[in-house]
């Protein structure tokens, strides 16, 4: 099946509404420059690396991403900016933990830039696109956004369900929409009831595309695309953490001769990470939690279990035992997340118990333990669980339960990351009641 022609597109730009208030740079933005200067930025060329002061970026990006502490390029980075930055499409293979987010963040900052729009502009007008699959991802998104775009005049918004509608429509009506990040769903209801208008999208990135897939929400995304431009008329990047037949089925439709990019899930994490796994039975789990957590060396700790109901009662156990604890899974409400993991963040909790699909893609760096209380169906979300710890250079620690129950999903991750995954029991210690 091959894309079909944009027959959606609004009406008469007219019809559009204008911003409330023209936008001038509004609040949090610094003022570009202010005398910063690439002397500010010494990072010494290395054979093998590529430096973003090699990419020809902007000062202000520049100055933006000398303020976030990087220095050289990640891989699917220094792979795929040379190709996107001179607006070829690109399908990509990386999982978080790969700086993804960065390598498209940074095409869209630079397109929007070096192309700006002449014409007359209206509110709810995207020039730029980026869907992911779930909240927490789109809100992390978006605050990468904001980093990027702190020295820009460029103005970041986020749709996600279950958050306020009108706030959302009243933040679009505020200013105009530079940079949009939204889940499927509640982009869809913004683009029907006329409050977004897709026609103007410069550059489309779909992120995480295999687990859209996973979520059914591939039809919503293909009338999404419907109502950007043609693929001749925009930038497309797709990110992927695998390459199913489906994955690249889209990726053929929504792209013209794509660069592909592919970072393969041992570069992720597992080399930054000290992984263990304890042997253990599903009645010691608890205890052994309770010792871990308790222990000094774990400053802050993400505890992923497979089921919301699972992730409800060990959040509850835990707070009852006196830790600072904070729930992320699909039915904790949205605004609530967001507070957990800003409290999480801010070091206010310690231990956040999270299901997969709430704990993907959260980039809080300065994790230094992961807890697998139960061991994830999924191979690849042993990778991306594990991921949420040694980042950024840093080195953490994983640390796996395998009891009666799961022990055999074992192989299959080890068979993932290519590597044995060494097994201990516990000692009596860890072992002791709660
Ligand atoms: P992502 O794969 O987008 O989830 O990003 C993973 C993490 O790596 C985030 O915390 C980023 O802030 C960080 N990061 C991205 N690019 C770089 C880079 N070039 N150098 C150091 N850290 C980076």
């Amino acid at each position: 099946m091959t894309e079909q022609t944009n027959t959606e597109k609004p009406k008469k730009t007219a019809s559009k509404p204008r911003p409330r208030r023209r936008s001038r740079g509004g609040r949090g933005r610094q003022a570009p420059g202010q005398g910063w200067t690439l002397d500010q930025f010494q990072v010494p060329e290395v054979e093998g690396k590529v430096r973003f002061h090699d990419l020809d970026l902007s000062l202000d990006t520049l100055h933006a991403i000398a303020d976030l502490g990087f220095e050289y390029c990640s891989p699917i980075q220094a792979r795929s900016l040379p190709f996107t930055l001179r607006g070829h499409d690109v399908v990509g293979k990386a999982q978080t933990g790969t700086g993804k987010t960065a390598a498209f963040l940074i095409t869209i900052v630079e397109d929007l830039l070096k192309h700006p729009v002449e014409d007359e502009r209206y509110a709810g007008e995207a020039r730029a696109l980026v869907i992911a699959p779930t909240r927490e991802l789109v809100m992390q998104i978006a605050e990468d956004a904001k980093a990027l775009c702190k020295y820009h005049d460029l103005k970041v918004h986020t749709l996600v369900g279950g958050m306020d509608y009108d706030k959302q429509k009243r933040h679009l009506m505020d200013s105009f929409c530079d940079i949009l990040v939204a889940t499927p769903g509640r982009l869809l209801d913004f683009t029907g009831s006329r409050d977004v208008y897709l026609d103007q999208v410069e550059v489309l990135v779909l992120d995480e595309a295999d687990r859209m897939l996973d979520m059914g929400f591939i039809p919503q995304v293909r009338r999404i695309v419907r109502q950007t431009p043609f693929k001749d008329h925009r930038q497309t990047l797709l990110f992927s953490a695998t390459f199913t037949p489906e994955v690249l089925q889209l990726a053929e439709q929504w792209t013209i001769k794509p660069v592909l990019v592919e970072i393969e899930p041992e570069s992720v994490a597992t080399d930054s990470v000290n992984q263990k796994v304890y042997l253990t039975t599903q009645d010691e789990k608890f205890s052994l939690l309770y010792n871990i957590v308790s222990s000094e060396e774990v400053e802050s700790v993400i505890v992923f279990a497979n089921r919301r109901d699972q992730c409800r009662k060990l959040e509850e156990k835990l707070r009852r035992k006196g830790f600072s604890v904070g729930l992320l899974s699909g039915e904790v409400a949205q605004n609530k997340r967001v507070k957990t993991l800003n409290d999480f963040k801010s070091g206010q909790i310690k231990v956040l118990v999270a299901t997969d699909v709430a704990g993907r893609g959260i980039h809080i760096d300065g994790i230094s333990h992961v807890v697998n209380y139960t061991l994830p169906e999924e191979p690849e979300d042993y990778v991306h669980r594990i991921g949420r710890t040694g980042r950024a250079g840093k080195t953490g620690t994983s640390i796996s339960f395998a009891c009666e129950d799961d022990g055999f999903l074992l192989e299959p991750i080890e068979a993932l990351i290519g590597r044995k995954l060494p097994c201990e029991q516990p000692s009596e210690a860890l072992l002791q009641g709660d």
